[in-house]
């Protein structure tokens, strides 16, 4: 269900979290990626433009720096994803409750009955159905065998072409159920001739809901069904069927949020477990995978300081990587407690898998590495070079911070070898390193690092 909206999703978020500073080439291609994604998933056009603009604009306000900014369009981004979903709203049930479903042919009224049914008798309660399709020919017959799948009493007459007369003929037996669902039938258009047919219905069954149900494939033009239904009957909610089949169901989510016709449940696949209640924030966290994310966030936050950051990341724009930010890199990975974590902020290097039982061992050589850059000047701090022209350096630190020197050396590998990556982070957002190469780097950074 919109798999590669979500993948995209999740690049992007996981882009701007790793990124250590946003350029306008990395902010052009975020906006690029999300664009594309949204249009695929045929989210209407002028919405897409008016949020990635929203985007662009917190991402290149100069105002707002570092941790903040990053935050800033994640919480962006999420708030106005939701707000492209719609509203939510809760079913709440009463004593007596009758759902009444309407909508055009082969939307999936029938089936959904089906999985209302099941949701519903699964909590508890005691359901019936109720075929007031009399158009259709075998509509009858297939609402039964959709019942008796879930055990769930059917009333159907098929001969009947009187909805009022079969309705009249049930009436005292399904006092009997607190939940009764109706079927109607439909139109292959909205004519005035099925608008008369529902309010008759409607009038009739008295429904505590009425649902419109849309299949997910027929994209934007939801919003169209959703308004006319909506000013015809006042419905309560939509439902939206065959989100599995299609990989444009952002097109009828959304379409239904404009015109203000909630979201209520989402059919997932044709059997009765299949459906969904639907509700915008748990939606899209799903999609954006945020619950991970947003701890990660706030864990970076906790440890290492705004103002550090800010510092770091000016350091970084101009190219410039020393010792003392590598230091700072150490005290966040000792307080995070694991080496992942730090290769998650090197954008390319967070999926690159590390060996077990190296942390451990990184612990201690991160000790030691500590130490080390403790015994060392100012002058070796901000430029580590001179350390190996002058090997005297090396030794005088290691006597003074009790590292040997060859964990020494290995430090100053160390530092180059991010130093390479976080000028190749430069590649990357002016373009000049694609995909594949970062990850060929990532790689290849990932095996040089186990020491
Ligand atoms: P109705 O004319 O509105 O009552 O529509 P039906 O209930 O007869 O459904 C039309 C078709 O859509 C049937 O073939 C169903 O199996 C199929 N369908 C309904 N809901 C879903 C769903 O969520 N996923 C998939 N893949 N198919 C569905
Ligand atoms: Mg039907």
């Amino acid at each position: 269900m919109l798999e590669k909206l979500s993948s995209v999703l999740k690049k992007v978020t996981d882009k701007v979290a790793n990124a250590i500073f946003l350029d306008k080439n990395m902010v052009d291609s975020i906006v690029k990626d999300l664009q594309r994604a949204l249009i695929e998933a045929d989210v209407n056009v002028k919405l897409v433009v008016e949020l990635t603009g929203k985007i662009k604009k917190a991402a290149l306000d100069e105002r707002v720096k570092g941790l903040e900014k990053k935050e800033h369009i994640i919480k962006l981004l999420h708030d106005e994803l939701v707000k492209l979903l719609g509203e939510s709203r809760e079913i709440k049930l009463g004593k007596k409750n009758v759902f009444l479903l309407v909508g055009l042919y082969g939307q999936g009224k029938t089936t959904t009955i089906g999985k209302l049914a099941a949701y519903y008798a699964k909590r508890g309660h005691k359901v019936c159905a109720v075929g007031l399709d009399v158009h259709r020919p075998a509509a009858a017959e297939q609402l039964e065998q959709v019942c008796k799948k879930i055990n769930v009493k059917a009333f159907v007459d098929a001969k009947e072409k009187n909805p009022g007369k079969i309705w009249k003929k049930y009436e005292e037996e399904i006092k009997d159920y607190d939940l009764v669902i109706v079927d109607s039938a439909g139109r292959d258009a909205l004519s005035g001739d099925l608008i008369k047919e529902i309010k008759d219905v409607s009038k009739m069954v008295k429904p505590t809901e009425t649902f419109l149900v849309i299949a997910a494939d027929i994209g934007q033009t939801a919003k169209k069904q959703a308004e006319t239904f909506k000013e015809a009957v006042q419905i309560s909610g939509v439902i939206i069927t065959r989100m599995d089949s299609t990989a444009k169901a952002g097109g009828a989510l959304t379409a239904c949020a404009e015109v203000k016709a909630p979201v209520v449940f989402i059919g997932t696949g044709e059997k009765p477990a299949d459906l969904e209640l639907f509700d915008p924030e748990g939606f899209l966290s799903r999609l954006l995978g945020m619950g991970d994310l947003k701890s990660l966030m706030e864990k970076i936050q906790s440890v290492v300081g705004e103002k550090e950051i800010e510092e770091q990341q000016a350091r970084l724009k101009e190219g410039k990587f020393t010792l003392k930010d590598m230091e700072m890199q150490f005290e966040s990975l000792g307080q995070l407690g694991s080496m992942d974590k730090l290769m998650s902020f090197i954008p390319g290097l967070g999926k690159a898998k590390i060996p077990e039982g190296m942390m451990e061992q990184q612990q201690s050589k991160i000790k030691n590495w500590k130490a080390a850059i403790k015994s060392m000047t100012k002058e070796e701090v901000e430029n580590p070079d001179i350390l190996e022209k002058e090997s005297g350096r090396i030794q005088r630190v290691a006597k003074g911070s009790g590292a040997s020197t060859s964990d020494i050396r290995a430090l100053i590998k160390q530092y180059k070898m991010l130093k390479e990556m976080i000028h190749s982070q430069g590649d990357l957002s002016e373009g000049k390193m694609d995909h594949a190469a970062m990850m060929k780097f990532a790689k290849k950074f990932a095996k040089k690092i186990r020491m």
